[in-house]
C-alpha cells in the first residue's frame, strides 16, 4: 500500500465531535495490525464541543455585560467582564476543563514504541489525526483573535464608565452612558464573531478533509513506523515512540492526557525528545515553529533538535529548512512538561502557505505527493543520525 493510498483514505473530515474520529482511529490500529506492529490505545475522556461550549458561554457573558451596563449595574458589570477572559484563560491556557465538562465522550491515543536494549534516549514523533473546521483559517483567525485582550480591557473599564457616568448625572451623564452602551454593544458583535469561528461547524459548512492538516502528518508516521518494522531504520541507541493524537483540534488534549500519563511523574532512565508534525507534505520547504503557545505562554522550540532535523532535511533534499514565528499544537503539551521539543511542518510556498486549513481548501488536491517519501526519508535521517551514541 503506497502513502497516497493511506492517505486518500484518511483524509476525509473525522472531527473530534464526529464518528469519524473513533473510525480513523480503527484504521490506523487496522494498518499497524496487517503490518504486524504492535501498539497500545490510550482511552482518555474527550471534550469535543470545548470550543463551541466555551464560545456560546462567553457570547452569554457578554450579553449579560451589555444588560448591566443598560441597567447601569457597575459592580456586576466589572464582574461579568472579568468572567470572560478567566474563563478564556482557564480553558485554553491553564488547561483546566469548567464549562467545556458538560460534554465528554472517549477520545483514543494511538501510541506505537520500537524500544531499544540501552537506550540513550527516546525520540517521541506525535501527530494529531483529528480535523477540523471553521469559518476561518489559521492566518484569519489570527486577525480576528488579535483583539481579544483589547476587548477584555474595554468590557473591564466598561463598570468604571457607568460608574462614572452615574456620577456626573443629567446630560454628560447620558452621554457617558450612551457611549458604554454604545461599546458593551461593540463588544458583544465582537464576540459573536469570536463564537461563530469557536462553535460554527454546527451549521452546515463545507468541511475540511484535514488532508495536510494533519493527515499527511500520519501518513509520515505510519510510513516511518511501517519502515522501522521492516528493520530499515538504523535506530542505533535510541528508543523510537510514535504516537497519533486525538482532540488536537481541541486545544491538544489528546496530547495533554498522553504527557500526564506517560511522562509527567513518569521517571525515565533517558532524556526524552519529541518532535511534532503538523502542515506536512504540502508545497514548499520543511519549516519548522520557532515557538509555540495559545495566549500568553509561549515556549521556545528546542533549537538543537531543529538543527538536527534541518542537516536531515538538507541531506534529503538539498535544500535549507525554513522557519516560521508561532504555532497552537500538541507540541505546548510536550513543552509544558518540560520535553524539549520542535515541530515541523511544510512552508506551503510559493502557494497558501499557512493559510486555507479547517476550511474545504484543505483538500487530497494540496498534498504535494514526493514530499511524503521525503518526509519519511527525513525522519530515518534524524534518527540515524545519533549513530551510535
Ligand atoms: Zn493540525
Amino acid at each position: 500500500m503506497t502513502l497516497m493510498e493511506i492517505l486518500t483514505r484518511l483524509a476525509r473530515p473525522r472531527p473530534n465531535h464526529s464518528d469519524a474520529l473513533a473510525d480513523t482511529a480503527s484504521y490506523i490500529g487496522g494498518l499497524l495490525r496487517s503490518w504486524d506492529i504492535p501498539f497500545i490505545v490510550q482511552q482518555f475522556p474527550l471534550r469535543p464541543h470545548m470550543h463551541a461550549i466555551v464560545g456560546i458561554t462567553c457570547l452569554a457573558l457578554t450579553a449579560l455585560l451589555l444588560v448591566l451596563v443598560v441597567k447601569r449595574k457597575w459592580l456586576p458589570a466589572v464582574i461579568a467582564a472579568l468572567a470572560v477572559p478567566v474563563l478564556m484563560l482557564v480553558e485554553f491556557e491553564l488547561l483546566v476543563p469548567t464549562v467545556s465538562a458538560l460534554f465528554v465522550k472517549t477520545g483514543e491515543n494511538i501510541i506505537v514504541r520500537f524500544p531499544v536494549e540501552g537506550a540513550a534516549r527516546e525520540l517521541i514523533f506525535c501527530a494529531h489525526y483529528d480535523s477540523k473546521t471553521e469559518f476561518l483559517d489559521h492566518l484569519q483567525r489570527t486577525r480576528l483573535y488579535q483583539f481579544l485582550p483589547l476587548f477584555f480591557l474595554l468590557g473591564i473599564l466598561l463598570g468604571p464608565l457607568v460608574l462614572w457616568g452615574k456620577r456626573l448625572g443629567t446630560s454628560r451623564g447620558r452621554i457617558v452612558q450612551g457611549v458604554a452602551v454604545t461599546l458593551a454593544s461593540l463588544y458583544m458583535v465582537y464576540m459573536s464573531l469570536v463564537a461563530l469561528n469557536f462553535g460554527g461547524y454546527v451549521f452546515p459548512i463545507g468541511e475540511s478533509s484535514g488532508a495536510v492538516d494533519n493527515g499527511t502528518a500520519v501518513t509520515s508516521l505510519l510510513g516511518l513506523a511501517r519502515e522501522m518494522r521492516e528493520g530499515r531504520v538504523a535506530r542505533g541507541r535510541s528508543s523510537v515512540t510514535i504516537v497519533f493524537t486525538a482532540g488536537e483540534e481541541v486545544n491538544f488534549q489528546g496530547a495533554i492526557h498522553y504527557v500526564d500519563r506517560y511522562i509527567r511523574g513518569v521517571r525515565s532512565p533517558v532524556p526524552r525528545y519529541c518532535v511534532n508534525l503538523e502542515l506536512m507534505a504540502q508545497g514548499g520547504d520543511m519549516i519548522y515553529w520557532k515557538r509555540s503557545g495559545v495566549f500568553l505562554r509561549f515556549r521556545d522550540a528546542d533549537r538543537s533538535l531543529a538543527a538536527r532535523m534541518g542537516d536531515a532535511w538538507r541531506t534529503v533534499s538539498g535544500r535549507p529548512m525554513g522557519t516560521e514565528d508561532h504555532s497552537a499544537d500538541d507540541s505546548v503539551a510536550f513543552m509544558a512538561a518540560g520535553v524539549p521539543t520542535v515541530t515541523v511542518g511544510f512552508s506551503g510556498r510559493p502557494g497558501p502557505g499557512m493559510g486555507g486549513f479547517h476550511s474545504p481548501a484543505d483538500s487530497i488536491g494540496r498534498v504535494k505527493a514526493a514530499q511524503l517519501p521525503q518526509a519519511v526519508a527525513t525522519f530515518r535521517r534524524f534518527i540515524e543520525s545519533y549513530g551510535n551514541r
